[in-house]
């Protein structure tokens, strides 16, 4: 999939888009609190309201966590999200300071639905944020306006809501008044938490993606409608952030936290055979076979409590030649994240 689609922008991408593109920023969520109140956030159960912060999926408590996550990702760049970052902002304003001290070249994006951005808030800002993004109530500049005031590249990223075509023409027509660096369409998504108010609104879902119908046919026409206005409009899918953000994200972590015996496969996963000994006894024997194996290579070799982890090839010739009773093997697939959720498991 062609990151940039033709037809799906006018004018140059934001730098923060075209990082994230190459899966290269962390996703850095600060806190699930925001003052808002839209029908269709789509906020998980577990961060909505929630005061905590994520780096990708690993929950942080410092700024050094944050910068280790991004190291373990080769990270160019962060993209603070929330919630609502500036409900926190001296916690934001650390962890983007912390971020920008470790690295020589770091880009930072924040959103923000921009209720709470003041001339105080902006000066904290400029110093360590490169690029901002107003998701406004009621698609109000005002405050998108006092942030062009500023040192800091300033837009708008909102969900392209079916109906809305009108309300979101108008509001690019006055984003290209008042000089607005770029807009950022997004297809709208459903999800656990905002499927029954979407439902409710009449709105229908796709089969193959978690976007509303109907959105992206609308965020393509207003790329359309709006060409010829000097500011930027560019229009970012949700299968796109599925197939290359997220999976090139996936690979730059894989990388850098893959051990000896797994491999990573084209979407990022971390592969990996397995054999569920199911005592210590028998988990000792098997060691010792694949110890043989592997000359002695410890690092192709690992014991998890009554399992022991090696290269998936492994596993299939072991369960060849390996007459241990009771024992089971499998082929494992999982996450590169912190959090090492297991998206596969294939018994043999
Ligand atoms: S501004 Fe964003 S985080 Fe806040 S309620 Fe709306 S969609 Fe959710």
């Amino acid at each position: 999939m062609e990151a940039f689609p033709e037809g799906t922008y006018h004018g140059p991408i934001p730098e923060g888009c075209t990082l994230c593109a190459l899966g290269a920023k962390m996703v850095l969520f600060v806190t699930g609190a925001c003052l808002g109140t839209c029908y269709y956030c789509p906020l998980s159960e577990k961060r909505k309201g929630v005061w905590a912060t994520w780096a990708n999926e690993r929950k942080v408590s410092s700024a050094e966590e944050a910068v280790d996550e991004a190291r373990l990702m080769d990270a160019l760049g962060t993209g603070i999200t929330g919630g609502d970052p500036l409900l926190v902002l001296d916690d934001t304003i650390t962890y983007a300071r912390a971020l920008k001290d470790a690295f020589d070249h770091h880009h930072i994006h924040l959103y923000t639905p921009g209720t709470l951005v003041d001339s105080m808030a902006m000066q904290y800002i400029e110093q360590v944020i490169d690029e901002i993004r107003f998701h406004p109530p009621g698609y109000d500049v005002e405050r998108i306006e006092l942030a062009l005031r500023h040192d800091i590249s300033v837009g708008a990223e909102v969900p392209a809501i079916p109906g809305l075509k009108d309300d979101l023409i108008s509001f690019a027509c006055r984003l290209d008044d008042i000089g607005a660096h770029f807009l950022n369409l997004n297809e709208l998504e459903y999800s656990e938490t905002n499927a029954s108010g979407l439902r409710a609104r009449g709105f229908s879902f796709s089969t193959d993606s978690n976007a509303v119908e109907g959105s992206e046919e609308l965020a393509i026409d207003i790329v359309g409608a709006t060409a010829d206005l000097d500011i930027p409009v560019h229009y970012c899918s949700s299968r796109f952030k599925d197939s290359i953000q997220f999976r090139e994200r996936l690979k730059r972590r894989a990388k850098n936290v893959r051990k000896k015996y797994e491999d990573i496969d084209d979407d990022g996963l971390l592969v990996r055979g397995e054999i569920e000994a199911h005592t210590v006894k028998r988990r000792d024997e098997v060691l010792s076979a694949i110890s043989e194996l592997f000359e002695r290579d410890d690092d192709m070799v690992e014991a998890r409590g009554t399992a022991v982890r090696t290269s998936w090839a492994a596993v299939e010739e072991l369960r060849e030649i390996l007459n241990i009773p009771g024992v089971q093997f499998s082929i494992v697939k999982e996450y590169p994240t912190y959090d090492r959720q297991v998206v596969e498991k294939e018994i043999l």
